[in-house]
């Protein structure tokens, strides 16, 4: 198989998906939305994992879990909940097969029928909430501060690798709070640990913000998220924190009794992020010659490719690269020397670049009569011959400075495609254009969302958190506006 992908500029969604498949990242099953990741793709997803996993616990969360298969009567408990996510659900409704009278075809055996139909969890608020209750009797068991990883499974009818699944891996945090305030708290604390591991882990910058109420978590008081922007203008929705208010234990019959004796419903959030941010991931640092990996995330920092002619000059150069990969084990960067002798060392260079590895020291005899290393950067493509001495420093500042380049070069683009509009000609002009993020005044009502959703395809991201407060009118419909808010056609 060809190794070339088609060019970002000629077709961006093909690019992406070939990208995708031909980096080793993942593939399309045999099941309608359902992916394959690949080992390659699997280790960056644990990359991202372990950092999260690492900052929940940093703010006094537990992992839990709990089941896959969530009752259908809890799912009707929350009205707005089960209005969101009907059109999505997966059912099981049986639990046997049998063998059918032609004695080789395998049917549904309609005896086995489950007495109550069963959900795949599209998410866990229910079945948690049913369980809280039992766990809740007073303040004193209060908060409650779990995440659970977790697969979930949501029926969409467009589905993208990674972007946009059936079925999907993630994390979902489930809180619960005495009071108001304190729930607040901790849905814009998780807001800012997702917009903090997009930035400085994955080099992703963000808009954090909230949800209008059209665009809200189905049961959520508040839906607070962080909005990335891909590098073909459109946005991208990265992760959500939910505010749940009482909802939830309102409708699980979740009390406690306050420090003053009293029954009070429990204050609850719910935050999440998915496989999606790998697909935030690609779209935002990689190029026409494949995947770009921040250093963070990259599960091979550095390749050395080993360049020879014959099997003593190879075992020159392994000596030489084992005295700089034992001081790489020390300082956790990790590598992978490539010495197999069934592959050229144009075509190693090759399959590297396309697997976003930032760093590649190639060395070949004339480095080992001169004592250096040729050294390549992915995110540039640039090459320097360094000397032995101190190369190990120099490649440790050099993983920071790719991180720091990656995020710089990302941010640029971002700042450079959030745009203010005053008029709704100049509205479509620039979605049309330039496109990115437009920043515009609006009336505040559903009603004008939706009309500028069919006008132009383009939703509202978010309303910022730090927007200032501004008069001016709606672009589209005139009537005065008390700020602007981020419109964006999104993914
Ligand atoms: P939600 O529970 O709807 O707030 O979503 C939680 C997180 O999962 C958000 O970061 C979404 O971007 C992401 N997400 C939602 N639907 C999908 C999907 N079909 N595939 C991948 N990620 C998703």
């Amino acid at each position: 198989m060809s190794k070339n992908i088609t060019k970002r500029s000629e077709d961006y969604s093909k690019w992406y998906n070939e990208l995708v498949v031909k980096a080793d990242l993942a593939e399309n099953s045999g099941v309608r939305g359902c992916m394959v990741i690949k080992p390659y793709g699997y280790a960056i997803w644990e990359k991202m994992q372990a950092e999260l996993d690492r900052m929940f616990k940093e703010t006094g969360h537990q992992n839990a879990y709990f089941p896959l298969f969530i009752p259908k009567s809890y799912f009707s408990k929350e009205a707005s909940h089960v209005d969101g996510f009907a059109k999505e659900c997966a059912v099981v409704t049986h639990y046997r097969l049998k063998t059918a009278e032609d004695g080789k075809t395998i049917e549904v055996d309609p005896e086995a029928k489950l007495e109550e139909e069963l959900i795949v969890r599209p998410t866990s608020e229910t079945i948690i909430w049913d369980t809280y209750r039992k766990w809740i009797e007073s303040y004193r068991d209060l908060p409650i501060l779990v995440n659970q990883w977790a697969n979930v499974v949501r029926w969409e009818m467009r589905t993208r690798l990674f972007l946009r699944t059936a079925e999907f891996l993630w994390q979902e945090g489930h809180t619960a709070h005495a009071t108001e305030k304190e729930a607040i708290a901790e849905a814009e604390q998780m807001l800012n640990v997702y917009a903090d591991f997009a930035e400085n882990f994955m080099a992703i910058p963000v808009v954090k913000g909230f949800k209008t109420a059209n665009e809200r978590f189905a049961g959520a008081v508040e839906t607070y998220c962080i909005e990335a922007l891909m590098q073909d203008g459109k946005a991208l929705q990265a992760g959500t924190s939910h505010f749940l208010g009482q909802n939830f234990a309102k409708a699980f019959d979740v009390k406690f009794t306050s420090q003053e004796g009293k029954q009070e419903h429990v204050w609850a959030t719910s935050w999440g992020v998915s496989t999606r941010l790998m697909g935030a991931l690609i779209m935002t640092h990689s190029d026409d010659n494949g995947l770009v990996l921040p250093p963070n995330l990259a599960p091979i920092q550095v390749v050395i490719v080993p360049i020879h002619k014959t099997d003593e000059q190879l075992e020159a150069i392994r000596e030489e690269v084992k005295k700089i990969t034992d001081r790489f084990k020390k300082l956790n960067i990790s590598f992978k020397f490539d010495d197999r002798t069934s592959f050229k060392p144009g075509w190693k260079f090759a399959e590297y670049e396309l697997k976003g590895v930032p760093v590649r020291l190639a060395v070949g005899p004339k480095d080992l009569e001169n004592g250096t290393f040729e050294v390549a950067r992915r995110d540039t493509l640039t090459k320097e011959t360094i000397s032995k001495e101190g190369i190990v420093e120099y490649i440790q500042d050099l993983l920071e400075e790719i991180q720091a380049t990656l995020f710089k070069k990302a941010f640029d683009y971002r700042e450079a495609h959030i745009t203010e509009v005053n008029s709704f000609d100049e509205f479509k002009e620039v979605l049309e254009g330039k496109g990115g993020f437009i920043s515009a005044h609006w009336d505040g009502t559903t009603e004008t969302e939706e009309k500028i959703k069919d006008l132009t395809k383009a939703t509202i991201r978010c309303i910022p958190i730090d927007r200032v407060e501004e008069d001016g009118v709606c672009v589209l419909t005139g009537k005065p506006s008390k700020g602007r808010v981020l419109f964006a056609k999104a993914y």
